[in-house]
């Protein structure tokens, strides 16, 4: 079996490392020239899910790679108000104790992913499309062509893949703008960063449809502010340059809590995305060609789950495709499960979006009221969050 792998992302060379270990001939097409092109980027969450995935597959010198990379775990998710009351704290570990949760700089978990597997994947290869029969071969924007057993579209959100297996997948605007800033304290952290945000990660809930995600990294802090673009000016962030999206974060958060107007004032580094969001599609006949992560199931952020949906995705098909089973049979199991759970991951993700942006005061009040009472009753809040 020759399995052909379209984009080097988490879950094309996740897949890449255990089909390569587990003996099957693999070859990855990135379209990005080298690895320097990847983005530095932000961290990403790694849930427990994830990390057992990754300690599972990848050779001992990665795993130990991948342990000195990540944070110091989180002990604690805190929803405030935009004033900095608390409305919930979760314990996600008790003190001490490891959470199992990890966050890693997403470009030096894929410098560590693609170690090892130098000599199987290829820079500068962008596919364009495939053509499927007794086998299926791979056609690259720069002309070239190869053939393999299956076909992998691991290309993330506008992957051709999908774009030709499952023409009518769409890709939908959820009407939410995002402004991502990083801040790197001239202190150490802490003296910046409100207390409530000193073990772990959290979210400001604020009237209006906006919140800000704060989490710290030991040596730089991150924020993303979101808000409903209706509740924008000029209707959403467009193609604002960093100074304008800047000072449009500084605007939105005028009337918070000093500290946290401070921690939006002094990013050195400011991005802004439009958040879109895949729509579940209906079973489709399975063949030597099939989609994972992002290419077929894109989320908003709001859960962190994107990259630990594609991990799943790929030990998934890693253990499906090495199990026996014919290719085919094999994709139409991975193909049957990551449908149930992906859209799932996917509406999840739009829902907690959807309830940490709400816009009508009235509901906005009793959303706080709701986590309120959660956070003055431990039973039912460790149940509602496990
Ligand atoms: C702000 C933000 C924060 C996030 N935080 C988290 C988090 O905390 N936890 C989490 O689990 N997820 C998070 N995510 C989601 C996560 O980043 C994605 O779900 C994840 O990267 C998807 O992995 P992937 O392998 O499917 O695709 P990608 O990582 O996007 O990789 C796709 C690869 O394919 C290449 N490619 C594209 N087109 C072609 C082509 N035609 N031919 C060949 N190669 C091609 C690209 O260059 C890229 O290398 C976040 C996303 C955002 C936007």
């Amino acid at each position: 079996m020759r399995v052909l792998i379209a984009g080097a992302g988490i879950g094309g060379l996740y897949l890449a490392h255990g089909l390569h270990r587990a003996g099957v001939d693999v070859e990855v097409f990135e379209r990005a020239a080298s690895p320097d092109a990847f983005a530095a980027g932000y961290r990403i969450h790694i849930d427990r899910d994830g990390d057992r995935a990754l300690r599972s597959c990848l050779p001992p010198r990665q795993v130990a790679d991948y342990e000195a990379a990540c944070g110091r775990p989180p002990r604690t998710f805190a929803f405030v108000d935009e004033r900095l009351r608390e409305l919930l704290a979760v314990e996600i570990a008790p003190a001490g104790a490891d959470s199992g949760h990890r966050s890693i700089n997403r470009y030096r978990l894929r410098e560590i992913l693609l170690s090892g597997l130098d000599d199987r994947v290829r820079f500068g290869r962008e596919l364009a499309g495939f053509e499927q029969g007794d086998d299926v071969t791979a056609r690259f924007a720069d002309g070239s062509a190869t053939a393999g057993t299956i076909l992998v579209g691991a290309e993330g959100t506008h992957s051709p893949t999908r774009a030709q297996l499952l023409p009518h997948a769409g890709r939908v605007d959820t009407g939410v703008d995002g402004i991502t800033g990083r801040v790197v304290p001239h202190g150490p952290p802490a003296e910046l960063l409100p207390s409530a945000f000193a073990d772990g990660p959290g979210l400001v809930l604020a009237p209006g449809g906006r919140n800000l995600f704060v989490a710290t990294h030991e040596d730089y802090l991150v924020w993303g502010l979101s808000a409903r673009r209706e509740s924008l000016p000029a209707g959403g962030i467009g193609d604002l340059v960093p100074d304008r999206l800047h000072s449009l974060a500084r605007e939105l958060t005028a009337r918070w809590h000093p500290r946290l107007r401070h921690l939006v004032d002094a990013a050195s580094e400011v991005s802004g995305f439009t958040i879109k969001t895949s729509v579940p599609v209906p079973p489709w006949p399975a063949g030597r060609v099939t989609v994972l992560g992002d290419a077929i199931h894109s989320m908003p952020p709001s859960r962190g789950i994107g990259a630990n949906t594609a991990l799943r995705d790929a030990e998934l098909l890693c253990r499906n495709l090495t199990s026996g089973m014919a290719p085919v049979a094999a994709i139409a199991a991975y193909e049957q499960e990551m449908r149930a759970y992906g859209f799932a991951a996917v509406k999840a993700s739009v829902q907690a979006q959807r309830q940490g942006l709400v816009a009508n005061p009235l509901a906005f009040s009793a959303s706080k009221a709701a986590l309120r009472v959660l956070n003055a009753v431990p039973v039912l809040r460790d149940r509602v969050f496990r």
